[in-house]
């Protein structure tokens, strides 16, 4: 896992861009600050580099001259500001294109617990959609999932008097989100998952593992046909990938991946590159190890594929 984060602000090319003031603080410097500190904790389960300065520059004025395809995900970096000072609390948005947004949901539960979470949409969580140029362009050029965190408003004195009494608190709870959300264990952990594994759901619930629930069907517990679906459904649970995981413990071909229909190692590469996805498991490939993981449940080489994805930029 490979995890760039960008400093909002500051060196952008030949020039510097402070950002917003308030408080005694530059945002520009409190980038690089939290930033880092993100990195310092999240290195821990990922590797990590991180950006000080404005990527702007380098996506947009100067052409399309910094590759993140090498990056699985990317975090921009930022402080809100408002002209009224009562303006304050946390946000995170994602592009219109991201579909899963488990990480955001993660870092913005954590970051709940010090300021208030500002939300405009059905699900109250402190995400939200807006393709900012930044992670748009990282979306859309480099098809890295990307997030941009406004993380308090640094024209809000009690944001700021949280935001320095609590830094190092914060940035280790935006880290272990990001871990949370990504399902990383740390690297000294005896817990960890070798690559190989099956990676266990996020801890939100007490949901059995595909396995065991498929072994339930197949024992009859969950019913049959579309009663067999509703009821999974109902628990929380994938219906397609229960019934591809009995298919498989039944030694039968899944009927979501036909060998007759494998496609060229050109062809998934194609599909990666403008987002869509052959497999109806999937609406897409997905990203770093999730997009590792897919092609290789769908009978394909992940080397192979990458280096035409890699032909295609
Ligand atoms: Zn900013």
């Amino acid at each position: 896992m490979k995890i760039m984060i960008l400093c909002g602000h500051g060196k952008d090319g030949s020039s510097y861009d402070p950002g917003a003031i308030g408080c005694g603080y530059k945002e520009a410097e409190e980038t690089i600050k939290y930033g880092n500190l993100i990195a310092k904790y999240l290195r821990q389960y990922a590797s990590v580099d991180v950006y000080e300065g404005n990527m702007y520059h380098y996506l947009f004025e100067t052409g399309h001259t910094y590759d993140f395809t090498k990056y699985d995900y990317v975090l921009e970096c930022h402080m809100n500001a408002a002209a009224n000072a009562s303006g304050h609390g946390t946000e995170i948005f994602v592009t219109t294109h991201e579909k899963e947004i488990t990480v955001e949901q993660a870092i913005m539960k954590r970051l709940s617990k010090y300021f208030t979470l500002r939300d405009n949409d059905a699900v109250f969580d402190g995400v939200k959609r807006y393709n900012w140029g930044v992670i748009n362009a990282i979306k859309t050029q480099d098809k890295v999932s990307s997030a941009l965190l406004e993380l308090c408003f640094i024209t809000n004195q009690a944001d700021m008097t949280i935001y320095a009494n609590s830094l190092e608190a914060i940035c280790k709870d935006i880290a272990e989100g990001i871990a949370e959300g990504f399902q990383l264990s740390a690297s000294g952990s005896t817990v960890k998952v070798p690559s190989n594994a099956p990676v266990a759901k996020p801890v939100t619930s007490d949901k059995k593992s595909i396995e065991t629930i498929a072994r339930e069907v197949m024992n009859g517990a969950w019913g049959n046909g579309s009663d067999r679906a509703n009821r999974l459904t109902a628990a929380g649970y994938d219906y397609q990938a229960v019934q591809a995981k009995v298919n498989e413990l039944y030694g039968m071909p899944s009927a979501s991946k036909p060998v007759s229909t494998k496609k060229s190692n050109a062809q998934i590469a194609l599909e990666i590159y403008n987002g869509t996805c052959s497999d109806p498991r999937w609406s897409d490939w997905g990203n770093g190890g999730t997009r590792v993981s897919r092609l290789q449940q769908a009978g394909y080489d992940p080397v192979a594929v990458q280096a035409e994805v890699n032909k295609l930029f």
